[in-house]
């Protein structure tokens, strides 16, 4: 259902909001009395989506402490949850101390009803916010605990859905114990995937192991490692395939849809398209094709775009000249996670992942 004049729109698995990064927030009618004044911000009522904190699993490392063993690995991934949980509750009493202080004068502030010009609510309802905890490289996870990647055998991708089924259900048990809603998501992962990546790399421990999974130029990184830490390496976001796989479009899918269910929020479906102009009828095709058969409930398009910061004429695509003028005084932009940016303040493993992405012109 679209309402007009928002941003929010409803399915079946609850509210996207479009202008998020990439989060999907599971209020329903049946959850929530309010749901529809809040859709429609009848009286001020609104949603609030957010997190106290978001905590990223390093999830590859803990197949490399797994060593192939399952019960082993999905004991690490609880550990790890288990440190988000002491993590978040240090937030909580932080954030207490604030709030307690007035230091948070925005997200406590009670804004005016557009149309009585009465004072609603306060703006955030901070009792309503949960604790996120996200995962990255669940695809460099399986990779090292079964030596194929989630595409490249059911037995690894049957394991990713088997890990984070695991996960989805810890999280309940944790939220149930420890009295906060622990949500479970994708973390956007604009930094952490090379962080990760590289931190991996840096660990005597784990630098073997990390070797035989990370995504990106590994030798550039090897080369520099004990220059930089903004190194071309990271591992795969969330719960996707690797950016650079050469599969359709409709198998990328195939791959990817089953994981929304199981995660509360920050899931997206990316299809980065070709140079080429779309039709608009085939984007359309494509869309219902995809909001009807899949369980996708989030999903971009993203053409990448060159502006020219001499005459401002925009091309599809990453070039090296502006097509008019010539300049090569030029703008790059793309979607990095959920957000379109400037390349240039990108990092050296988006930059990378860049390159790598496998882009689709043809989605008939
Ligand atoms: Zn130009």
């Amino acid at each position: 259902m679209d309402v007009s004049e928002t941003h929010n729109f409803s399915n079946a698995m609850g509210i996207v909001t479009g202008n998020c990064c990439a989060y999907q927030f599971a209020a329903t009618f049946e959850s929530d009395a309010d749901f529809d004044e809040k859709l429609r911000f009848r009286g001020g009522k609104h949603f609030s989506m957010g997190s106290w904190q978001v905590v990223s699993l390093n999830c590859p490392r803990a197949a490399y402490l797994a060593r192939g063993d399952d019960d082993l690995l999905f004991e690490y991934l609880r550990g790890l949850m288990d440190t988000a949980v002491d993590i978040f509750k240090v937030k909580r009493e932080w954030m207490n101390q604030v709030i307690s202080n007035r230091r948070m004068p925005f997200a406590t502030q009670r804004p005016k009803d557009p149309q009585t010009g009465e004072r609603g609510t306060v703006a955030v309802d901070l009792e309503g916010l949960v604790y996120t905890i996200g995962v990255v490289g669940v695809n460099e996870m399986v990779q090292f605990h079964t030596g194929s990647q989630m595409h490249q055998s059911k037995e690894a991708w049957k394991l990713a859905v088997r890990a984070m089924t695991e996960m989805e259900i810890y999280a309940k048990d944790l939220s149930r114990r420890h009295g906060m809603t622990i949500a479970l998501a994708r973390t956007p992962a604009e930094t952490v995937v090379q962080r990760f990546a590289v931190s991996d790399l840096l660990s005597e421990e784990f630098r073997d192991c990390a070797k035989r999974v990370v995504k990106g130029d590994l030798d550039t990184a090897m080369k520099r490692i004990q220059t930089t830490r903004d190194l071309p390496v990271y591992y795969t976001n969330g719960t996707h395939v690797p950016p650079s796989l050469d599969v359709s479009i409709y198998e990328r899918a195939k791959l990817e849809h089953i994981f929304f269910p199981i995660v509360d929020g920050g899931n997206i479906f990316h299809i980065f398209l070709g140079e080429s102009s779309p039709d608009p009828e085939g984007l359309m095709d494509f869309a219902m094709n995809l909001a009807k058969t899949t369980q996708i409930g989030y999903f971009a398009f993203t053409r990448d775009m060159t502006v020219c910061l001499s005459c401002f004429c925009v091309s599809p695509g990453l070039l090296e000249d502006c097509p008019r003028c010539g300049s090569d005084h030029l703008e790059h932009l793309s979607r990095v996670t959920g957000y379109l940016q400037s390349v240039s303040g990108w990092n050296e493993a988006k930059k990378q992942e860049l390159k790598d992405r496998n882009r689709y012109s043809d989605l008939g």
